[in-house]
């Protein structure tokens, strides 16, 4: 009787435990077939894409001028209310999808490689969290999304750059002219001497009010010599 290799073995293993732990869309719950991961392929088709190319002026950094001295800002995809993109930011941020905000930083990093500009970036740096929150959660969702970029690109990650002071209370339920005192001194750039004549790109899981960029990035451009860039997944229709 022939006896069957390792690799066997694991391929059996494998189907066993999908057989009672089959991997589920995460937008549509429906079970997904081997090429599909995290998201079937009718869910995907309908998340709604930025679709900003490599011209400079798309509508979001239009959104920014006057108050983000940024180089480029691009984001992957639309922020809908209660739609798939909502679904998947909270699952990132709140439901422990580690892998998930991995592989769409990879998204984010094959999309940002079209781009003629993003040869010019030196580090990527994610909005940090504050350490207690860190604790609490367990992971940063902005790392996790360089993490993916950073794989891609082959751009180092820099995490220690920029520090939280402190943890805002949530956003959700401040007025927009209140937002940025709500932001206002809670990042501090640690390492001033880390970003001298570089140009960063700075990660967000999604941009609402621009107020949470602002305050990085105005923290960042304390640094001599140093340009900015935002990548972001999504991006909110009215800011
Ligand atoms: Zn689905």
């Amino acid at each position: 009787m022939k006896v069957p290799d390792l690799f066997q073995i694991q391929d059996h293993m494998r189907s066993l435990f999908e057989l009672f732990y089959p991997e589920t869309c995460c937008c549509c719950k429906a079970r997904l077939n081997e090429k599909e991961c995290f998201i079937c392929l009718k869910c995907d088709i309908t998340i709604p894409r930025t679709f900003f190319d490599d011209e400079p002026n798309n509508s979001l950094e239009k959104k920014l001028w006057g108050r983000i001295p940024f180089q480029r800002v691009w984001a992957m995809f639309h922020l809908t209310s209660g739609g798939k993109v909502q679904e998947l930011l909270y699952q990132i941020k709140y439901m422990n999808k580690y892998e998930l905000g991995l592989f769409m930083g990879e998204r984010m990093g094959k999309n940002l490689k079209k781009m003629n500009w993003i040869n010019e970036i030196d580090m990527i740096i994610p909005v940090p969290l504050h350490r207690k929150r860190l604790l609490k959660r367990g992971y940063n969702q902005c790392e996790a999304l360089g993490s993916g970029i950073s794989n891609m690109l082959e751009i180092p990650l820099r995490t220690s750059v920029l520090r939280r002071n402190m943890y805002n209370k949530s956003q959700t339920n401040y007025k927009k002219a209140r937002r940025w005192k709500n932001v206002e001194g809670i990042f501090r750039l640690a390492h001033p001497e880390m970003i001298k004549g570089k140009h960063v790109l700075l990660i967000d899981d999604v941009v609402t009010t621009g107020s949470t960029l602002e305050a990085c990035t105005d923290e960042l451009m304390k640094g001599e010599h140093v340009k900015v860039s935002i990548a972001t997944m999504a991006c909110a229709g009215g800011l």
